[in-house]
Parts: C-alpha cells; structure tokens; sequence
C-alpha cells in the first residue's frame, strides 16, 4: 500500500503523515496485516509513482526524470537510470515550502509565497477572498475552466 508521508526502511512503519496527522510511527503494515492475514509492505506514493513511471510509463529508458504532484500537498521525486534517488530529506514534503511566489499568500507554517499557495486548500482560500465568499477548490476549477475571468 501507498500512503502520503515518510516510511521507514523497514516498509512497514509510517513515521510521519501530515495529512493524517501522523507524527510518531505507526506500524500501519503490521496493523494491515493483522487485520487482513496478508503481507503488507508501506511505500510513499510519490515513489510509487516515480517506480510506476520508471517501469511502465513514458519514462522508460530515460537518463533521468521527476514525479511532482500538487494536490492537498506538493509532492515530488526524481529517478536516475530508472532507480529513484534516495536523500535525507525524501518524502517529508520539504518541496511544499520552496519560494515559488515573493507576493503570495502566508501558508500555515509562516512562509509568504511557498508552494503551499498551490495546492487546493491554499486556492480555495485564495478565490474566496477573491470574490467575497467561502469557495470550494471545485469552485475555483469550474469558474476556471469556464473561462471566468
Ligand atoms: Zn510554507
């Protein structure tokens, strides 16, 4: 199974989940496996991707490449030969805090213009204020791509 955050080596121990609020370690592959009497291995879901893409995708056989995602957070991984890049800091969504714009909005943490401001959250907060009314992400994307200006 996949989940957002960072798994220890063992691939069964999630030791931090922010979107589930996860800051200790979880045995979550044990946890299934006592549930279910299956094996369960844990992996990150953007290394997932990136092993999805380097296996069977467009980016078979290139020299290098990167999976980023932006969603409820910003996620991304690169690959090298096919094989992901391993770093201290892999999967702790540190990328999330990158300057990507110097008059954005402040994200939770206190930075202004941080790629948070990207992610669906951060949008709908910002087309709210925008119009003067609480909206949803699926607002923002259907006036978007509605052409409203
Ligand atoms: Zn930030």
């Amino acid at each position: 199974m996949t989940i957002g955050g960072h798994v220890a080596d063992d691939d069964r121990t999630v030791t931090f989940a922010p979107f589930l609020r996860w800051d200790h370690d979880v045995p979550l592959g044990a946890m299934v496996s006592r549930a279910t009497g299956l094996p369960c291995g844990v992996y990150n879901d953007i290394d997932s991707l990136l092993v999805d893409a380097s296996w069977f995708g467009p980016d078979v056989g290139l020299e290098a490449f990167a999976v980023l995602t932006i969603g409820i957070g910003i996620g991304y991984s690169l690959a090298m030969r096919g094989r992901p890049v391993s770093y201290p800091d892999k999967s702790y969504g540190l990328l999330g805090h990158v300057l990507v714009d110097p008059e954005g909005p402040r994200c939770t943490a206190g930075h202004i213009g941080c790629a948070q401001c990207l992610t669906d959250d951060s949008l709908a907060a910002q087309y709210s204020q925008m119009m003067g009314r609480a909206c949803t992400f699926d607002d923002f994307a259907r006036d978007a791509q509605a052409g409203l200006p």
